[in-house]
């Protein structure tokens, strides 16, 4: 597997002490201890080098090497010749409420690129995108192979969960990194996210790297300084990357949950999508689209995503992407149709009741962190990877940023089964909502804070 490897290596304690000391590893280093976390070395030891990353970091090379050999520790795809230059992808590094790649692949395709997405579940406070597909009955999001790559032929877009032979270390570190506490370390992160985007030969990749309240970088700093080492290794791996640097505190959109963020998603496909979303999308695709070549601009991008998002071409996409993949054709078209009986397909939750103003004011914030945390406790989201979740729990807000709002106004839906809410978590949620003077005005203008540009 990794070629050319010296017979003389450090011990798997001698590379651990190396890294704690402070000492940047080698490329051999790294391509042998990965070797050994895939084939029989100790937990104990990994979570040790971990920690030691953790605590110590890691230079821009270390970080290459670690990605690169994480990368070639499985299967690397491969993808016909006559789609050079048009394999594309998007990793945001999650949201509350972030529904934009149900919406994207689409448009991606309808624009004639190529999308095997591949995408993970919901973890902790936010959402995957796998289990919001999962709220569709029949969606399967378990492809082989042959059939992931006619799907993308026949449709142009696929999204899919990760296979066992893709990034074996990743799935190994990935646990490890939970067990021991070093999930937030700028080098880990980044051999995880782009091993498995590299792993997937993609052409190019955006990244929309969140800061603020309810992303896991809290400041655009932060969130620079990942963004940075993601495009940095992306493109040393061969990669077209870029990042554009986006504010998470307000959910995006008005639902969040399973079922009722695909609903949204139908919505904005049929051309009544939310502002904020819409920006997401088409600024993602937009760079996208500069960066294979179909348009030379920015703004000639965005429009192009928002004519196809619009104009019902991503719509139809989606509509077979869904048939594709499994959901029969009577479903798909009903949900797609523009006067869609929602709940006919997509099981509603047993109970909802609505939150209403204590007071009159304009709506300055809504925390998305706590709306998300308490949507969790309700069995919208999983604690440990492969808990069960309840795909109908979810929330709709029912008012926007700026609204100005009488007392008793409902401004929250939740949709959830037994147990009803606690006190406490309804006063959770009710402390999710700022309300300003009738002269004041959110802060919130563009969700679109920076870019490492396409050109
Ligand atoms: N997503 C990943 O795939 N890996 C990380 O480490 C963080 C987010």
């Amino acid at each position: 597997m990794y070629v050319g490897m010296q017979a003389t290596m450090l011990s798997i304690p001698d590379l651990i002490t190396k890294k704690r000391d402070g000492n940047a590893l080698s490329d051999e280093d790294i391509q042998f201890f990965l070797q050994a976390v895939v084939e029989n070395i100790q937990e104990a030891q990994t979570g040790a080098m971990l920690m030691a990353i953790f605590t110590k970091g890691m230079v821009a090379t270390e970080t290459m090497a670690l990605t690169k050999a994480m990368k070639l520790s499985g299967e690397v795809l491969s993808w016909p010749e006559e789609w050079a230059g048009l394999v594309v992808d998007k990793h945001s590094t999650g949201g509350v409420g972030d529904k934009v790649s149900l919406v994207l692949a689409p448009a991606l395709a309808a624009c004639g690129l190529k999308v095997p997405m591949i995408s993970g579940r919901g973890l902790c406070h936010t959402g995957g995108t796998l289990d919001k597909l999962g709220s569709i009955p029949g969606f399967n999001v378990d492809q082989p192979l042959q059939k992931l790559r006619s799907i993308l032929a026949e449709v142009g877009c696929v999204i899919v969960g990760q296979t066992v032979s893709l990034v074996p270390a990743d799935r190994i570190l990935y646990a490890l990194r939970d067990a021991t506490s070093t999930v937030e370390s700028v080098p880990l992160i980044t051999g995880s996210i782009i091993s498995k985007k590299a792993a997937e030969s993609l052409n190019s990749l955006v990244l929309d790297v969140k800061f603020g309240g309810s992303a896991i970088c809290k400041d655009l700093a932060s969130a620079k300084a990942l963004g940075e080492s993601l495009v940095t290794v992306g493109n040393n791996l061969g990669m077209n990357t870029r990042a554009v640097f986006t504010h998470m505190s307000n959910p995006i959109g008005r639902c969040i949950g399973n079922s009722v963020e695909v609903i949204e998603s139908l919505e904005t496909l049929k051309g009544n999508g939310p502002s904020d979303l819409m920006e997401l999308v088409s600024t993602l695709g937009g760079v996208l689209l500069v960066m294979t070549g179909k348009v030379s601009s920015l703004s000639e991008g965005v429009r192009l995503i928002t004519e196809c998002v619009t104009g019902g071409a991503a719509l139809a996409k989606f509509q077979a992407m869904m048939v594709a993949q499994g959901v029969s054709n009577e479903n798909a078209q009903s949900l797609c149709s523009a006067q869609a009986d929602y709940h006919r397909i997509l099981r509603r939750a047993a109970h909802q009741t609505e939150l209403r103003t204590h007071t009159q004011g304009v709506v300055m914030e809504i925390d998305g962190l706590v709306l998300a945390e308490v949507l969790h406790q309700l069995g919208a989201g999983r604690t440990n990877a492969g808990d069960p979740i309840n795909h109908s729990v979810g929330a709709e807000l029912l008012v926007s940023l700026g609204d100005s709002v009488n007392k008793g106004r409902p401004w929250l839906r939740i949709h959830f089964e037994s147990p009803a809410l606690t006190p406490d978590q309804t006063s959770r949620l009710e402390g999710a909502l700022t309300l300003g003077g009738s002269g004041d005005k959110p802060l919130r203008g563009s969700l679109i804070e920076d870019m490492i540009p396409p050109m």
